[in-house]
């Protein structure tokens, strides 16, 4: 079994978000329909998805690697979501 360093691991981490980033501007595009592309919106979003997955899973790994607190990544959540809430209905 290979062991891949912490490094490895961000870097890894790095190169999904990255697709994660590019999954979404395609499907963004798609959406938006001012610069045609022959991928179709059903395919797009399952890159997104898979993307998303890969990220979620990326995140896990280094999160446990590193010693970060799945509690205290839910309460960062929390806050940020709170802060966006309060964003959007005031119109900021
Ligand atoms: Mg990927």
């Amino acid at each position: 079994m290979i062991e891949m360093t912490e490094a490895a691991m961000l870097e890894g981490l790095a190169e999904e978000a990255s697709e994660l980033a590019h999954a979404a501007l395609k499907l963004a595009r798609i959406f938006r329909d001012e610069n045609p592309t022959p991928v179709q919106a059903a395919e797009a979003k399952e890159k997104l998805t898979e993307e998303m997955a890969d990220v979620v899973l990326y995140s896990q790994v280094v999160r446990e690697r590193i010693g970060v607190r799945l509690d205290k990544i839910n309460e960062v959540v929390l806050r940020k979501q709170d802060r966006w809430k309060r964003r959007m209905s005031e119109g900021v």
